[in-house]
This record gives C-alpha cells, sequence and structure tokens, in this order.
C-alpha cells in the first residue's frame, strides 16, 4: 500500500536486534494503527544470519523483509541498509521510514535522504502521527524542545533510546527473503575491534557509572569499574575523558556521543556540562559526585555528594559488598 511506514533494524554486537530497532518497530507499529498505514521493517545481513534476525524483527512488525547481503561481512552496515531498504521499499513516494538514532542508523538516514530527496527528523524523542509523522525533540542542549513535521507528510526519522518501550505484538509477522542487488559498497572493513568481552553497552545498561576529568586518568576508570560490576551497570565518561585517551569514545555520553536513559546515573568528577546534561538527563536518577559544591550538575542531580571520588567510590563498593555478603 503507498505511504507505507517502514522500521529498518539493524544488529548488536551479539548478532541479535537490538533494543532500540525493538523499540523503533514498536514504535512505527502503533504509528501505522494510528495513521491506518500499512508498517514493515527491512533488515540487511548475510545470508546465514539475516534469517533470524528478521524472525527476531517480524515479533514487533506484521511483515519483515529480510534482505540477503554477501558483502554485510566486508562492508559498512549503513551503506547496505540503505541500498537494501530501497530495494524492499521499491517505489513509494509517501513512505516514511524509521530508524535508530546511532552511527549505523544516521549514517543510513543520510544516505536515504540523497537517494529519495526527502527530509531527515533526526533525534525525535517523541513521535506521533498527524497527517504524517509529528516529532517533538530538545533543541540548543535540551533547553528547547520543538515540534516538526514534513512539508509533505512523509520523510525519515531518526529515534533515539527509550522513546517508546519495546513491545512484542500480539502476532508474529510474515517475513519474505530478497537477495541485494548492486555493487557492494566502495568501502571495505578491514577489520572490528569487539570491546573487552562481558563489557555492557552503556545504551542498554539500566546503571551507568560515568567518568569525568576529575577520574584524573585511565587507571582512575579501574575504581568506577569496580562500582559498576558491584552494581551490574556500565562505565560512561564525558568528553573531557574520552578526548584524553583514558577511555574509548564509544562510552561517551552527551551531544556528540550517545544519549542515554538509564534507571540510575552516576556521575563521578563531572561538572555536568550542557552538552553533558543533554545526553543525560533523561536518567531517571541522577547522583553526582564532586569536590566543588558550586559545579554546575548540582543543580540536576537528584543526589549531589560533596566529596572526593576517591574516597566515595571505594566506600560504596565496600558497603555493597558488605550487603551482599
Ligand atoms: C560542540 C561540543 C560538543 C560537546 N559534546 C560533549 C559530549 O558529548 N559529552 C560531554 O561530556 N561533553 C561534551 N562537550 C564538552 C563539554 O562542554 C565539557 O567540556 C565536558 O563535558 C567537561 O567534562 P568534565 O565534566 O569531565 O570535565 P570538567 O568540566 O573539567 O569537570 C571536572 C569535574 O570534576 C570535579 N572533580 C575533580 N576532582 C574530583 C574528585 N577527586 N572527586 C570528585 N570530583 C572531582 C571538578 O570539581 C569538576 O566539576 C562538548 C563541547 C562542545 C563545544
Amino acid at each position: 500500500m503507498p505511504g507505507t511506514l517502514w522500521a529498518i533494524a539493524e544488529a548488536g554486537p551479539d548478532g541479535h536486534l537490538t533494543k532500540l530497532s525493538a523499540e523503533v518497530a514498536t514504535l512505527v507499529r502503533g504509528l501505522g494503527a494510528a495513521a491506518g498505514r500499512d508498517v514493515a521493517g527491512v533488515v540487511v545481513g548475510t545470508p546465514d544470519a539475516v534469517a533470524a534476525l528478521a524472525g527476531e524483527l517480524a515479533a514487533y512488525l506484521p511483515r519483515v523483509v529480510a534482505v540477503e547481503a554477501a558483502a554485510a561481512a566486508t562492508s559498512p552496515i549503513a551503506a547496505l541498509a540503505a541500498q537494501g531498504a530501497l530495494q524492499a521499499m521499491g517505489a513509494d513516494p509517501n513512505a516514511s521510514i524509521f530508524m535508530g538514532n546511532f552511527p549505523d542508523g544516521r549514517d543510513t538516514a543520510g544516505l536515504l535522504m540523497a537517494a529519495l530527496g526527502v527530509g531527515v527528523i533526526s533525534n525525535a524523542g517523541g513521535v506521533t502521527w498527524n497527517s504524517g509523522p509529528v516529532a517533538e525533540k530538545g533543541v540548543f542542549g535540551g533547553r528547547l524542545v520543538t515540534t516538526s513535521s514534513f512539508a509533505d507528510g512523509h520523510g525519515i526519522v531518526t529515534v533515539p533510546l527509550g522513546s517508546v518501550p519495546a513491545e512484542a505484538a500480539a502476532s508474529a509477522g510474515v517475513v519474505e527473503t530478497i537477495v541485494l542487488v548492486g555493487a557492494a559498497p566502495a568501502v571495505t572493513v578491514l577489520e572490528r575491534v569487539s570491546e573487552a568481552a562481558g563489557a555492557v553497552q552503556i545504551e542498554e545498561a539500566k546503571v551507568i557509572v560515568s567518568g569525568g576529568r576529575g577520574v584524573g586518568g585511565p587507571e582512575g576508570f579501574a575504581i568506577l569499574d569496580s562500582l559498576a560490576e558491584a552494581l551490574g551497570g556500565a562505565v560512561g565518561a564525558s568528553r573531557a575523558a574520552v578526548d584524553a585517551g583514558w577511555i574509548p569514545y564509544s562510552r561517551q555520553v552527551g551531544q556528540t556521543g550517545k544519549i542515554v536513559k538509564p534507571e540510575v546515573y552516576i556521575a563521578l568528577g563531572i561538572s555536568g556540562a550542557v552538552q553533558h546534561k543533554v545526553g543525560m538527563q533523561g536518567a531517571h536518577t541522577i547522583v553526582a559526585v564532586n569536590t566543588d559544591p558550586d559545579a554546575p550538575i548540582a543543580e540536576f542531580a537528584d543526589l549531589f555528594v560533596i566529596g572526593n571520588l576517591f574516597e566515595v567510590v571505594p566506600a560504596l563498593v565496600a558497603e555493597l559488598a558488605a550487603r551482599k555478603a
């Protein structure tokens, strides 16, 4: 049916559907019901892996197109996702397309924008339907909320984590399989480097223990690791810590990092600059430890501890261990 709403999904490092993709699929299903439009999903992967991934996506959508792409093992996935989505969608000038606002999703959105000549609303935290997608998003570091829609009622929307809870449909959808045609992307992936085995990704974590310049160096992050481990959480960081090379960029929270929504965010030695705040202000509870009573983070933390993180964190870890014993 013309004007189908599409969800482009992706696999995580474990090969399974990401939580964000499940959320995007749930959002699209809800919008389709509100709009009276067909909804569908598309996922691209190697022939041996894509069927299982499509099956996971079909738990959320009535129709999923699995795009087999032999090049998926050696090509940037965003390029293949865009190519695969164009093939799966066919000619549908009124289609709207949704994907996660993570690096691959953003790249895919840019490629589809160029290919289709439509607009993109990025990082849309709340999406509803009124003759087309209507998106709310925070701008100027979250100081303002704007409401945007497409002039001609359709376009591309990227969605951050936590916009809607992922909820499977009452019954699983059907999966169609197609084979990607056309040349492989000109760029070849030479190497994929996985983060340390067992490291919890910040975008999926319920608890994030985040360190800033106050952590003082890479060795300082070891005590953050111990607290994250005690709480079953993940370690995040401010840009100052990432720029200093103390922790990888994949851990950066903020405007130019990741936007996270954990239940608890523990900011250690982080001042609370607006570019950091915009990435973590959606946390349910914010705890901050800082030696400076006037640090900006005091204004929006739910619990603000004036203290030295090198004293507070070991004491907290010891208390947690004592309670578990
Ligand atoms: C375009 C742009 C994009 C940006 N994007 C991001 C982004 O995505 N994410 C991000 O984080 N930043 C981002 N920034 C940078 C941002 O403006 C801040 O510079 C950065 O967040 C500061 O990091 P910080 O809080 O770790 O360091 P600082 O501001 O230097 O704060 C360190 C804090 O540690 C405290 N401290 C020191 N020692 C201790 C101790 N022993 N115990 C407890 N507390 C201690 C200090 O009192 C201080 O409050 C961006 C900036 C720009 C211009």
